[in-house]
Parts: C-alpha cells; structure tokens; sequence
C-alpha cells in the first residue's frame, strides 16, 4: 500500500496519553481533517492520573509551545519543583540545588518546570473543547480499548478491532499506547526487556499534615536519598501529596516469583518495603507507612532492546513515545520524547518534499530512533550509575558540574540570575 500524502488522511491514533494528545494537537494545527484518538479508559475522569514531571525546553515544552499551550501550561506548572536534595542513608545532606525561579523562567525561557501528569492532560483536553465528540475535529473516543487490526486489500486500508465496536477504518495507524502496546506486533518483533531494576512506589496524601518532616525537607520539589545501591525518592505533586519511591537491583527470577504476590498483597508489599528500608534514617524507614495501602504499587522497569532499529513489518503503521522506545524513568525524558516523537513525525508527514506516506513514516523513524538511541543510552548509563557506590559523584556531576568550584559557581549563577530578573521584573 503507498499512499500519496495528503491532510484527508484517515488517521487513527491509538492511545490518548501524552504522545497521542500532543500528536492529535499537532495534526489538527496543521490542517489533517480526519483524525481520531482512540482510548481505552472509560471517560476523562476515569482514573487520577500519576505523579509529577518536568517539561524539557528542547523536547516536551517547546512541543506545548508548537501546541500553543504555553500561557495555559505557566499558569499551572510549578518552576518551584525543580529544588533538589541529595541525602545520604544515614540522614546526612549532600547538597541542595534552589530552582530558577518563575520570574527568571518566564523570563529566560529555559529551566524545566513540573507539571502534574493530569493537570498536562488536562491541558490538551481542554484546547480540543467538548472533547467528547468530533468537536474542532479532534475526535476522542473514549472507551474504545484496541485489540487487532488487519489489511483489507479491497479497500487498501486497515480494519481496526476494538473490544466494544464495529470495525473502524483508518489509512495510517499510529500506536501510542505505551509500553504494552497492542500495535507494537504489526510494526515490530522485537520484545521489551526486563531492566534489572524494580520500583516500589506509594503516595502520602496530604504531607504537610500527615508527615511534615518530610514535606519540608522535599521542600516542594525532589528528595534523592542514596544508600546500599539502592535509591529512595520523593516528589511533591500539586494536591499537596507526596509520591515516594524505592528502587533497588533485581533479577528477573526474583520478580517473576514476587509479583503474584505483591501485585495482589498490599500488605505484604509494605512489610517487605518497610524491612528493606529499616536501617535507613528515620524519614524514609518511616515513609511507606504513612501511604494509602492501596497506592502501593510493584513496578519492574523494562526497556526496548537497545541500538535496535526496526523497519515497520506492515507499511502504514508506526509507533511512537513507549510503545516504541519505553525505558526507565532515571533520565527523566520518557514522557519528554513521546510528545517530541510527535512533533518529528508531523514534520514529516508536513514535509512538502515526501509525496508518498511510507517516505513520511521512513524518515519520521529514523529521526526519532536518532534521539530515543541517545537517551536510551543515558538512562542506561544513568541507572548504573545511580545503583552504585558513584551515585553522589554521579548526580553531582550531572546536576551541577563535576567539582567544588563549579558547584558554587552554579548555585550562585541562580541564585545571581534569581535577584537579577525579580529586579528588571519590579522595575519595568
Ligand atoms: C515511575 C515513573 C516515573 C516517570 N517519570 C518521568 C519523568 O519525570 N519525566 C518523563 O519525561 N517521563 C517519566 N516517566 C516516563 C513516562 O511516564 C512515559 O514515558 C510516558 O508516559 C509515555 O507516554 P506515552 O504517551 O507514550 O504512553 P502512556 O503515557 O503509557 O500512554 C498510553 C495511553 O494509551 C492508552 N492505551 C494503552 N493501551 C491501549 C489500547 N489497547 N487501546 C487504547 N488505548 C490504550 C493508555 O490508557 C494511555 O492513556 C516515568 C515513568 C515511570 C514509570
């Protein structure tokens, strides 16, 4: 099948996460009039959606300025989120890194705000207006959870399935539904791998409240504690909660044999967290009894294999964000590049000198395996790094530079650009 180009294409995104809205978003700026968004949970409000994270100005954010989303996403977005604390098991500080604050970063333009997973939905919800129908032409469907697809020659297009309809036709498929993906098997053979490293996550409601000692030290933004290899985070998100996380080295035997009981136990998940932290200082031995039990989750980390490129097994159907390049979260960007990922295959499939879709689809993969490769490789060497006895030398040096006299440098450098820009601002 190779289809000419054109905006009448009948575009079928699966998948309305971060990738897919921003794809959505883009293709209806650009004039693509055929375009639908299909997603598995039931209703917008279905499920509170997770934790906190910061847009990159080079990735995430400058596609929320491609978006035209920018002023909404200020108004909500918490520059503040970005101070940091190193700590070691014992108790004992590190370092602490003060944010460039929002005047500086309105003004600037660089830095990495936070925004909460939902407030970002949000964001792209509310700019397709009545999103519950084909409203701006940016059609959401709700409810509409894929399962298969296949080639109807008769028609030279595709015949989607999903668990709750009729079959639905679409001329190009985009898979952005994440790192189970159903799409990825007719684009792909390859399998996701396990990482090596298995999260425990949970969420104090309330912190201020309920434990103020760690609230304060979080300090509206991220508390690192390293200690044993392992590592132990909490983030603040905008409701006042806090998320907690501990991620540790485990092989695949370990979490093959846990996971039934884990994913079903709350209880004992917490027992076991609480005894693998019990020589830790007192905030984060104390951490994971002050969570809602049921926010208590088991999360082994997978990763796409890495350096593998794959050539789409079916012309016509491409993947992007998780569904294509899911790796842990230790570099932070997962998110960042699923909606970049959007924005190199709208510039494609814009791209006046591609006539044909697989010319698109060809050159949009190349340009986003040329990225993904790249962070792929960081977060590898990120995740080592951070389970190991270099993690202070490690973080130190990715976040400030690598010795004493650049540490100071950089603190002072914000904290200089901090008064300088509050200074122009009450002077103008
Ligand atoms: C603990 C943790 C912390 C993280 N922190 C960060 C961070 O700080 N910064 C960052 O950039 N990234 C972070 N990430 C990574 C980030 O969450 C993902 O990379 C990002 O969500 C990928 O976006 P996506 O749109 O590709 O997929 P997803 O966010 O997974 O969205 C997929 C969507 O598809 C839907 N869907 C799935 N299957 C189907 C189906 N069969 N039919 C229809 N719909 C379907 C889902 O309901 C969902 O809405 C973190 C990840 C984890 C696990």
């Amino acid at each position: 099948m190779s289809k000419y180009l054109n905006k009448n294409l009948k575009i079928a995104i699966i998948g309305g996460g971060p990738g897919g809205l921003s794809l959505g978003k883009l293709l209806n700026i650009k004039g693509f009039n055929n375009v639908s968004i299909y997603e598995r949970e039931k209703s917008r409000d279905y499920r509170i959606q997770g934790s906190s994270l910061d847009l990159h100005p080079d990735t995430g954010l400058k596609v929320i300025k491609e978006c035209g989303l920018y002023d909404q996403f200020k108004k909500v977005s918490r520059p503040e989120g970005e101070y940091f604390t190193l700590m070691k098991k014992n108790g004992s500080i590190e370092f602490k890194l003060p944010p460039i604050d929002m005047i500086s970063q309105y003004h600037l333009g660089f830095s990495k705000p936070e925004i909460d997973r939902g407030q970002l939905r949000d964001l792209f919800l509310d700019s397709f207006i009545g999103n519950e129908s084909n409203n701006n032409n940016i059609n959401i469907k709700w409810n509409y959870h894929f399962e298969s697809l296949k080639f109807d020659n008769l028609n030279n297009n595709f015949k989607l399935k999903f668990f709750n309809t009729d079959l639905i036709d679409a001329d190009l498929v985009i898979g952005c539904d994440g790192s189970n993906s159903k799409v990825r098997k007719y684009v792909t053979n390859l399998e996701m791998e396990y990482s090596g490293v298995t999260l425990i996550t949970g969420e104090i409601e309330n912190a201020k409240n309920t434990f103020p000692s760690l609230y304060n030290l979080v300090n509206g933004g991220l508390l690192f504690v390293v200690g044993d290899n392992q590592g132990f985070m909490s983030q603040l998100k905008s409701d006042g909660s806090l998320t907690i996380y501990y991620s540790s080295e485990r092989s695949w035997d370990w979490v093959r044999d846990q996971k039934l009981k884990f994913q079903n136990d709350s209880i004992s998940l917490l027992n076991f967290t609480n005894d693998q932290l019990k020589d830790w200082n007192d905030l984060v031995k104390e951490s994971f009894r002050f969570c809602n039990l049921d926010s208590i989750v088991f999360r082994p980390l997978f990763n796409a294999p890495y350096e593998k490129r794959w050539k789409s097994l079916t012309p016509g159907i491409t993947l992007i964000g998780d569904a294509s390049h899911v790796m842990p979260p230790f570099s932070g960007v997962g998110l960042n590049l699923a909606m970049y990922d959007s924005l190199l295959l709208v510039n494609e499939l814009t791209n006046p000198h591609h006539k044909f879709l697989f010319e698109a689809l060809e050159s949009f993969e190349s340009k986003m395996f040329d990225s993904s490769f790249w962070w792929m490789n960081n977060t590898k060497v990120a995740q080592d790094s951070i389970h190991s006895e270099r993690v202070v030398d490690f973080l130190k040096s990715k976040l400030i530079g690598s010795n004493d006299l650049l540490v100071w440098l950089k603190l002072n450098f914000i904290n200089s650009l901090n008064s300088c820009t509050k200074f122009l601002h009450l002077t103008k």
